[in-house]
């Protein structure tokens, strides 16, 4: 039988910021029948993965066989740096903050192994790690676990650190001595997140229209960006913070992580905004060697910039117009 004592303790030693256990059961029929409604109303646009797997994702007994425990992660990627180095430029452009650091979905899974190993586990035979690649509901096992709530911008908010983090799981096969209780939402009358949001995507209840998300449409959708998207990006031309930059708890409680690979880089910390819109595909690929950035590919990337410029220089922003020369 696993120890939770234990589990936490080495979590805590390679680094999560907070580690959760709950039995691996069914979902709750309520957040079923939310994801059902959520899917039949489009909202997770082309994202046709979200609509593969239902079954697994709703029961990660389907994912891993004989699952008895699911541990909850999660690792804090905020870091002061991005904001004290864009302070020095006089009209900075920006990525979603996660960005700045090497992909996180290489560097959670390589601590959930460490974590596996550290148990005397073995991936496979005892359970599998996942970070946001396979059909599982991370955010609801996040709250399940115990580590926080989902607050009405959609990301697991830590009690007394906020919502800049990533979220990871391991799903295992022996039970555990002792269980977390499920975290209820303390975001009370508070929708200063649903009122930051520039394109009206959060519905308040906890839940996003993908459609309207900047996040979704900078990284994910291919293809032109719909027209109101470019003014809603401003000078964020990866991912959006937006909501999650109004959270009273993020205001009060990031802090920077001390994960060496989640700080940022200081080569983008460093470029300007005429660097950005003179970026090259040798630049970009240099630049972001083992990034998460590497979803939205050179093409998305380079879209989305010409979407910022062409935006910007309507407003009659000077660094906009240099890139157009
Ligand atoms: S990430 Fe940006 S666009 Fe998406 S919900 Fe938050 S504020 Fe709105
Ligand atoms: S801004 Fe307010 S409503 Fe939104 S997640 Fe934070 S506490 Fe909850």
């Amino acid at each position: 039988m696993l120890r939770a004592e234990e589990i936490k303790r080495l979590a805590a030693e390679i680094g999560f910021s907070a580690c959760g256990i709950a039995p691996a059961e069914a979902l709750p029929a309520e957040r079923a029948g939310e994801w059902h409604r959520w899917l039949a109303e489009g909202c997770q646009a082309e994202m046709d993965y979200l609509v593969r797997h239902t079954d697994k994702r709703l029961d990660p007994r389907l994912l891993v066989e004989g699952a008895k425990t699911v541990v909850s992660v999660a690792v804090n990627y905020f870091s002061g740096e991005v904001d004290k180095a864009l302070a020095q430029q006089a009209a900075p452009l920006r990525l979603a903050r996660y960005a700045y650091g090497t992909d996180y979905h290489e560097v959670v899974k390589a601590m959930l192994r460490q974590l596996m190993a550290s148990l005397g586990l073995e991936e496979g035979r005892d359970g599998r790690p996942f970070v946001d690649t396979a059909p599982i509901d991370e955010k609801y096992w996040a709250q399940r676990c115990g580590l926080g709530w989902r607050g009405r911008h959609t990301q697991i908010i830590l009690p007394q650190q906020g919502s800049f983090f990533v979220l990871g799981e391991l799903v295992l096969t022996e039970t555990c001595d002792e269980y977390d209780d499920f975290c209820e939402s303390r975001c009370g009358a508070c929708r200063k997140c649903v009122e930051a949001c520039p394109m009206g995507a959060l519905r308040g209840d906890g839940t996003l229209d993908a459609r309207l998300c900047l996040s979704y449409l900078t990284i994910e959708q291919r293809g032109d960006l719909p027209a109101e998207a470019a003014e809603g990006m401003g000078r964020c031309f990866y991912g959006c913070d937006r909501c999650a930059e109004a959270c009273p708890h993020n205001q009060r409680f990031a802090h920077d992580t001390h994960i060496e690979a989640f700080r940022p880089r200081q080569a983008l910390l460093q470029l300007q905004a005429e660097d950005w819109f003179g970026l090259t595909r040798e630049q970009y690929q240099l630049l972001f060697r083992k990034s998460a950035v590497k979803r939205a590919k050179w093409e998305g990337l380079a879209r989305n910039l010409e979407a910022v410029r062409q935006n910007l220089a309507a407003q009659g922003d000077e660094a906009a117009q240099e890139g157009e020369k």
